[in-house]
């Protein structure tokens, strides 16, 4: 049976690469069949913050990756918060400590630092120097009052397993010293949590971010200890995802707005169109597809497919990719979906008045088709729900178009569209086109420009007969003429 988990932190907003640890994650236990725990990693009681977890499960939620086992869901294998399993860390210590597992070692970092130093060693982390303290000893240290954290006695030799996604990897025992597994006063370390919920939670998989990969030496060993005291059955498989790069080939950090998740929830980005962008740092489910869906996603995904070297983070490659899943959508859907976005910029009332919804199922179809994120459409459509006392036109547009050429044209187009009988998108194409390109003879980009934005306030917008139409005749001639003053 296959088990696997994600165990983020509660600490700072929840980013891009936590987001594909968790669909990886997902899409492996969905492949075969198996279960997806969802662990909250909360021992670091200095940085855990409530919104940090609640904004987690929120994410998690919203991108409808659905956990088997975890918050709200419970288990067999819990608790699945961390905090809340202190006495089975404490438990394990124990018989760690009895099995000789370990050592209290007493030195500062400083006298660990003077020692390499005089030494002249290169190899960073703990040189051993408590590991066989008699009993002389540590009553000395207890008597200066000195505080001792608990280390893993790391055994000899080095370390290898087989990653996943890199294959073999051995680590040098010099590079893995030994490590703490406690601290001071007692409070376990990831370290020592991840192993020990992996082995009771009956984990069969780990698969994480490459941030990790120099944590497994020490997990591995971990393993050893924790299988001869009968706590571990196994221990399990490693597969490492890659590292995610942005601007300028550097890690994407929590520094680059874009690593964010909730600002992809914000702009309306469709769960679906993100996860399918997200599933690419790493992965390709063929050689030229980019657009596939979760059910295709599941079916194919191979761990031993995930690419190694790092992956490039490309914001507009994830909004033409949210795009497309926009265009697999009914137009009524995408309305609903919008339907928060348009309340939350004060395009819609909340609840939706009966003539606004009816302007907003003729209006959808013109914007459908056109547009990246949910949050473009108040940005497109709020011209048409706006009381004309509130209306306003972009000033970099207004700048650039409603000059004094912008102007002749809204002139002539006021000229043309007042003295139409019809009020209809094909009347006003055909008026339109008469006077600004026959008769002026403008090119339609230059013609239209101008006129789109004095009815709409913005150069980009809906197709602008059809705006027109919808505006009605009335707002539209208000408009054309008040761009004139
Ligand atoms: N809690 C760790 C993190 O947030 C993940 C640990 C793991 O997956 O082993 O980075």
């Amino acid at each position: 049976e296959v088990r696997v988990r994600m165990a983020p932190s509660p600490t700072g907003s929840p980013h891009v690469g936590l987001a594909r640890t968790a669909l990886y994650n997902w899409a492996f236990a969905r492949h075969f069949g198996g279960t997806f725990v969802f662990r909250i990693e909360d021992t670091d009681k200095a940085r855990n913050t409530v919104e940090s977890y609640d904004s987690l499960i929120d994410l998690m939620q919203w991108l409808g990756l659905d956990w088997d086992e975890g918050p709200l869901k419970g288990g067999d294998f819990g608790p699945y918060r961390q905090s809340e399993r202190s006495d089975i860390y404490a438990d394990v210590l124990a018989k760690l400590r009895e099995h000789g597992s370990t050592y209290d070692c007493f030195c500062t970092n400083e006298e660990v630092d003077a020692r390499r130093k005089a030494s002249g060693s290169k190899v960073m982390g703990y040189d051993g120097h408590c590991r066989e303290l008699t009993a002389e000893q540590r009553a000395a240290f207890e008597a200066e009052g000195r505080k001792s954290v608990v280390r893993f006695r790391m055994p000899e030799g080095a370390i290898t397993f087989d990653d996943l996604v890199r294959g073999e990897i051995t680590f040098d025992s010099q590079f893995v010293p030994d490590f703490a597994l406690a601290r001071a006063n007692g409070d376990p370390l990831y370290t020592l949590v991840a192993p020990i919920d992996d082995a009771l939670m009956n984990i069969t998989h780990v698969l994480r971010g490459e941030d990790l990969l120099s944590s497994t030496p020490r997990q591995v060993a971990l393993f050893e200890a924790l299988k001869e005291i009968g706590v571990a059955e196994r221990t399990p498989r490693f597969g490492h995802l890659p590292y995610v790069m942005g601007e300028g080939n550097k890690k994407l950090s929590k520094r680059d707005p874009e690593a964010h998740m909730e600002l992809y929830r914000d702009q309306g980005f469709l769960p679906e169109g993100l996860l399918n962008y997200v599933a690419l740092l790493g992965w390709a489910i063929a050689a030229d597809r980019d657009i596939f869906t979760l059910p295709e996603m599941v079916e194919a995904f191979e761990i031993g497919d995930v690419n190694p070297n790092p992956a490039r983070f490309d914001l507009k490659k994830c909004e033409a990719i949210n795009g497309s899943h926009m265009r697999l959508l009914t137009v009524e859907d995408i309305t609903k979906r919008s339907i928060p976005f348009l309340k939350k910029t004060g395009v819609l009332s909340d609840p939706v008045n009966d003539a606004d919804a009816k302007l907003l199922e003729l209006a959808m179809p013109l914007v459908a088709e056109r547009i990246n994120k949910l949050a473009e459409v108040p940005e497109m459509l709020g011209f048409l729900f706006i009381d004309e006392a509130d209306f306003t036109r972009d000033e970099a547009d207004v700048a650039k178009l409603l000059n004094e050429d912008g102007k002749a044209v809204v002139q002539a187009s006021y000229d043309a569209l007042s003295a139409l009988p019809q009020w209809s998108t094909a009347a006003i194409d055909e008026a339109l086109r008469k006077k600004l390109v026959e008769e002026l003879g403008l090119k339609p980009r230059n013609a239209f420009g101008p006129v789109r934005v004095a009815v709409t306030g913005r150069r980009i917008s809906p197709p602008l007969f059809e705006s027109l139409e919808l505006l009605g005749r009335e707002r539209s001639l208000g408009r054309l003429q008040s761009a004139l003053g």
